[in-house]
């Protein structure tokens, strides 16, 4: 029996109901790495991608801002430039600012659509889902810059934010980059809560790409950060 269920568990993952954030990998750091960690880090971006694939409640929204040059060329040159055909992703060229300076063209006619659908669906008693967060300008209060070089701790995530994970692997060279990208920009930044609920680590912990955004799927699954936390960060300190 018990093989059975888990079978099922495994093949049939049912309606997935996606967290309504959207997370934006900020690819703009192409200057700073060397070949190899443009290599390591578009390994990061497909293991981030197959994350929420899998994941029970993946993320609404995966936008990947600032595509061009060596890592845009890496990526083309991968897999027959599999990525392309990545599902429930984006990709822009331009930076993740236009969330809130630009006109995210698709935006008024994909409004309309979804809120007809909306009443139609409502006529017949079911609740359809609002406008996807993918297709919604961001004000710049609902953005957060996620950073282990941050004051602030974050504590929840929460429907209709953006968090940013910045597209870049150093080996640790560049401290308070995305800490000073964050406040060039005007928006919120946060460190995971690390040093709160892994006692035996230090707080300044700095994660991979795909190590950050499993460990905010996991949150969302569990609401729990000590779970979370523990499930990704590598055990050795
Ligand atoms: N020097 C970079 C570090 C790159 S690590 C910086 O200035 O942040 C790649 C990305 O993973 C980071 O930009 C951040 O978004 C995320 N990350 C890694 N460790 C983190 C932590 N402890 N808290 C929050 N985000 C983290």
């Amino acid at each position: 029996e018990e093989g059975g269920a888990r079978k099922k568990a495994k093949t049939d993952l049912g309606p997935r109901v996606p967290f309504k954030a959207r997370i934006v990998v900020d690819l703009g750091f192409d200057d700073l790495m060397s070949e190899n960690e443009i290599k390591s880090l578009t390994s990061q971006l497909a293991f981030t991608y197959s994350a929420n694939r899998k994941a029970v409640q993946p993320f609404e929204s995966v936008v990947f801002t600032s595509l061009e040059k060596r890592t845009y060329t890496r990526l083309e040159s991968i897999g027959d430039a599999a990525y392309r055909r990545w599902h429930d992703t984006e990709w822009w060229e331009e930076s993740y600012e236009r969330l809130w300076t630009g006109k995210l063209n698709e935006t008024a006619e994909h409004k309309e659509s979804v809120v007809e659908e909306r009443k139609e669906g409502e006529e017949e008693g079911e609740t359809k889902t609002s406008t996807p967060i993918s297709y919604q300008s961001a004000a710049q209060e609902t953005v957060v810059y996620l950073t282990a070089d941050s004051n602030d701790e974050l504590s929840e995530l929460r429907e209709g934010e953006t968090y940013i994970i910045g597209g870049i692997c150093d080996h640790n060279r560049y401290k308070n980059l995305c800490l000073n990208k964050s406040k060039e920009s005007g928006i919120r930044s946060a460190r995971l809560p690390i040093g709160t609920y892994l006692a035996e680590l230090k707080t300044r912990k700095v994660l991979t790409v795909n190590q950050t955004f499993e460990i905010l799927l996991k949150w969302v699954e569990t609401r729990d950060w000590k779970k979370a936390l523990e499930e990704v960060v590598p055990k050795r300190k």
